[in-house]
């Protein structure tokens, strides 16, 4: 595109900040104050939960998945970026919060060779009164920056369950036991998923979705979120 061009598209779709929305200059992908308000997971990375080593939430807990991603904590004005894109309908900032993910993936993930990319499914009629789940827009969005298949209804949630992150830690793993199901084992057979959501809490979910993906023939499944609950800072503690 030449610059005439790219300078008049500017004037007719501004560039918005990737948090909050606002009109921002052409060079730049989130304002001055999102900016500062951003917590982005620096390296060491611990791969297991894709947060800083110091921040390692992984737990002793048995993994199914390979390896997990996370561009941001969900602090700041992530955190407020995540709320407002779930609650009001601000979907146009899955492609932002999507081409972090994909960034995220294709960093951590260099080994892999993704086949197809799957989301942490909603329960239909939770799906069906929000108008969407915002798993699916990341997915979309982070497998399209990705170049690889994209299948949204790979999994499926059986039955509908209270918040994760509502929910003490000890009661997260048997809050999801056995409500997710692969609805196209035949699509993941010998595959390595990449498996997308929104926010990790504990990884509860990832791990219960990438453990119904294992047991139906998926070879590898790696994780990638928009953003993670952050784990004790191990040097402040
Ligand atoms: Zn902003
Ligand atoms: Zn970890």
């Amino acid at each position: 595109m030449s610059d005439v061009l790219r300078q008049i598209s500017y004037l007719i779709f501004p560039r918005r900040c990737l948090f909050c929305g606002t009109v921002v200059a052409p060079h730049i992908c989130s304002c001055e104050k999102c900016l500062l308000s951003a917590e982005r997971v620096a390296p060491p990375v611990c791969l297991g939960c894709g947060r800083s080593k110091d921040r390692c939430a992984c737990g002793r807990r048995k993994r199914f998945f390979t390896a997990a991603a996370v561009p941001f904590y969900y602090t700041g004005s992530v955190r407020e970026c995540i709320i407002r894109f779930k609650f009001g309908g601000k979907s146009e900032m899955a492609k932002g919060l999507g081409g972090e993910m994909a960034k995220a993936a294709s960093g951590a993930f260099d080994n892999l060779k993704l086949d197809i990319a799957a989301c942490v499914p909603m329960y239909k009629a939770k799906e069906k009164a929000r108008g969407f789940n915002q798993s699916a827009l990341l997915c979309r969005e982070t497998a399209k920056q990705l170049k690889i298949d994209c299948d949204c209804g790979l999994l499926k949630k059986i039955y509908e369950t209270p918040n994760q992150h509502d929910l003490p830690s000890n009661l997260r793993s048997g809050n999801i036991f056995g409500v997710f199901e692969v609805a196209k084992p035949e699509k993941v057979a010998g595959k390595t998923v990449l498996l997308c959501d929104d926010i990790s809490t504990s990884g509860e979910t990832l791990n219960e979705c990438a453990k119904m993906l294992i047991l139906s023939g998926a070879e590898k499944v790696a994780c990638v979120c928009a953003a993670a609950v952050p784990g004790r800072d191990k040097k402040r503690s």
